[in-house]
């Protein structure tokens, strides 16, 4: 017997699983799950309070003194998160940062940015996927990327005292495939399952709860301002009765445009006022450290604050800096104003308001048509950013989520969907068999195929089979079967009210919608008149894998049957439209045949007529074709366009 395998991907999670959401960020990363008592996402939290990991890999060196000392010859630790953060001061050529930037990139891509990094890219092959040097190990973005992940695992163990092995992981709406994979390898790498790869703004309007239980279809502006980089995304979302899916119009953005560009734009004024050379700073790469350090600390205090006050040391730092500089500079003095501030990051904002109209342009829609505004990366906690945003679209944005966090709170709620929390729904990645409806003849016509990719959507065009036909009975069904009735019927329902037309000229689009969560929408749309109905159907639901088996086995074992069967009919159909049509014919054009010509017809439709019932489809056609040979000479001369349309097409 032969077998069959099917890919039910994912139909298998067992309730009551874990599963995490992640937000694997350029500056931070972070982890969260749906609380079961609560209902409600949370972010994991190291001891109850930062949630925030900052996406940063040290390593440790090897061979340190106090191993040495221990007697251990063991390779340097690595360490991830705040801890790792500080030698970015001390250590910048074994502390790895922004590798999300490095993603899925080849040297190439990357050629001109190397002063960005503050560690060694390798460039041995310009095509080949970069690699980052430490010490004398070569390390892979994704290989980096994994021990970020893998970290976030273990906190999250930890905390929630359970193993965590499924999760789902976003990444920017404009990753490409090669991004996207790398990113799913990183999840392999760290010991997960990537059950879904899922785009930023999407988690993050997820998280606002604007989803796809709306009863109308929204669009959405995504704002996201990060540490490194900005993005904008217009979505458009459609509501659950029709499919629910969360569809990406339009995106841009700048990937060297973030919140560490306002850190540096407060560093340049301190340098300014301080009378202080910005060459000398880069003499000394732990001063700039420090500085930068203590102009995020000014950018955080004055998104609540009106005025930072500090005060550069040298006594402090002294370890840190040449004694030529600690001869030339008195300790400097690190005060700004909110003010002040606010106008030396202005053109950056602006900057970010460019991307934001050239992706409305793309999208072809006003400020206006924008339904809701999602904040999203720390630095939209600024106030001078939030009010630009809010002044451009004339409408408050939705701020009330920790900006940081919502990403990641949006990722749970989708990765806790998959578990089965949220519906009682099968989850499948594939649609694992086929979903059409019944066209004449009794025919199954496919408008989705079997291992079709979920989300997924189809449509084609109908038409009557009947003149003056003001009903159109659509009838869904499942399976690979040539002949309806040996396939499984999902559900019928009836497109009413189209205005009566001559048969064939109707235009009626049939369109299934498959949502992520393998919910299929069925509509059914008479384009002329603009009438419509549809209806929701559960494709899977109630089918165990057996029974799915069952039924791929018997489409295979019965495919030559089912070929003879769906040509004999489809011939039938095809004979009892032309029949239709010949009547029609000579009804309207008596006057201008002549009797001969019409007592021909008539005895070429009494053959055809006879033969409808055989099943030999050669008999059906030869007939058919007389007919069709007999009257085509006169046809011509009178049939419209309407007829030679009722003639073509498929009918309902
Ligand atoms: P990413 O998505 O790039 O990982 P995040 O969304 O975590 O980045 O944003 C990090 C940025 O947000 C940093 O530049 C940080 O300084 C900034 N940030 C965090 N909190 C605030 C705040 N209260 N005010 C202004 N900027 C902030
Ligand atoms: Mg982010």
């Amino acid at each position: 017997m032969a077998r069959i395998s099917i890919n039910i991907k994912e139909a298998k999670i067992e309730k009551r699983e874990i599963i995490c959401g992640i937000d694997l960020g350029t500056t931070n990363s972070l982890i969260a799950f749906v609380n079961k008592e609560t209902g409600k996402a949370e972010c994991i939290k190291e001891d109850g309070k930062n949630s925030l990991v900052p996406s940063i890999v040290h390593f440790e060196k090897s061979g340190s003194p106090f191993r040495e000392l221990a007697g251990k010859q063991e390779q340097g630790k690595i360490i991830v998160g705040s801890i790792a953060k500080q030698f970015l001061i001390t250590d910048p050529q074994r502390t790895i940062y922004s590798v999300k930037r490095l993603m899925g990139k080849s040297y190439k891509d990357v050629s001109g940015k190397e002063n960005y990094f503050g560690y060694k890219i390798i460039d041995e092959d310009e095509d080949k996927l970069v690699k980052i040097r430490v010490d004398n190990k070569f390390y892979s973005p994704i290989e980096l990327s994994s021990l970020i992940l893998k970290e976030l695992k273990e906190r999250a163990e930890k905390v929630l005292n359970a193993a965590v092995k499924k999760v789902v992981i976003t990444v920017p709406a404009y990753f490409n495939d090669a991004q996207r994979q790398a990113t799913r390898d990183a999840g392999k790498l760290a010991g997960l399952e990537v059950l879904r790869i899922i785009n930023e703004p999407t988690a993050a309007s997820l998280a606002y709860g604007i989803d796809t239980k709306a009863t109308q279809e929204k669009t959405i502006a995504v704002y996201d301002l990060g540490g490194g980089t900005f993005d904008i995304s217009i979505l458009k979302i459609h509501p659950e009765n029709e499919g629910g899916i969360f569809e990406v119009i339009a995106t841009n953005g700048d990937t060297f445009l973030g919140g560490d560009d306002f850190d540096r734009a407060i560093v340049d004024f301190w340098l300014q006022k301080n009378n202080l050379a910005e060459e000398k700073l880069l003499e000394d790469k732990s001063l700039s450290q420090s500085l930068r350090l203590k102009a995020e600390e000014a950018k955080i205090f004055l998104s609540n604050n009106n005025q930072f006050e500090s005060q550069f040391c040298h006594a402090e730092h002294f370890d840190k800096l040449s004694t030529s500089f600690i001869e030339a500079h008195p300790d400097l003095n690190l005060n700004i104003s909110k003010k002040e501030f606010e106008s030396i990051t202005q053109h950056l904002i602006e900057k970010t308001m460019q991307c934001v109209k050239r992706a409305l342009k793309d999208a072809k829609l006003d400020a206006n048509a924008i339904d809701n505004i999602v904040m999203v990366g720390g630095a939209t906690r600024i106030p001078s950013v939030k009010k630009t945003v809010a002044d451009f679209f004339g409408k408050e944005v939705y701020d009330d989520l920790n900006p940081d966090e919502v990403v990641a709170l949006g990722a749970a709620i989708q990765a806790d969907i998959l578990a089965g929390n949220q519906k009682d729904i099968l989850l499948l990645d594939v649609t694992p068999l086929s979903l059409g409806i019944e066209t004449m003849g009794e025919l199954m016509d496919v408008i989705i195929s079997r291992n079709s990719k979920i989300p997924t959507s189809a449509a084609r065009q109908y038409t009557t089979s009947k003149d003056g036909q003001v009903n159109m009975k659509i009838a869904v069904y499942q399976g690979e079967r040539d002949v309806v009735k040996d396939n499984r019927k999902l559900a019928e329902f009836t497109l009413n009210n189209i205005p009566p037309m001559p048969a064939g000229l109707p235009k009626v689009e049939i369109s299934f919608i498959l949502n992520a969560d393998g919910i299929l929408k069925v509509r059914a749309k008479e384009l002329r008149s603009g009438i419509e109905q549809s209806i929701d159907v559960k494709p899977q639901y109630g089918l165990t894998d057996a029974e799915v088996e069952k039924m791929l086995f018997d489409s295979i074992t019965h495919a030559k049957e089912d070929m003879n069967i769906r040509a004999v009919l489809e011939a039938k159909t095809e004979a009892q439209q032309v029949l239709q049509s010949a009547e029609k014919f000579l009804k309207i054009n008596t006057a201008i045949l002549s009797e001969e010509e019409i007592a021909g017809v008539r005895s070429h439709m009494n053959a055809l007529e006879e033969v409808l019932n055989s099943t030999d489809k050669d008999l059906i056609h030869l007939k058919l074709d007389e007919l069709n040979e007999f009257t085509q000479p006169f046809a011509h001369r009178v049939m419209d366009s309407v007829m030679l349309e009722a003639m073509k097409g498929k009918k309902i």
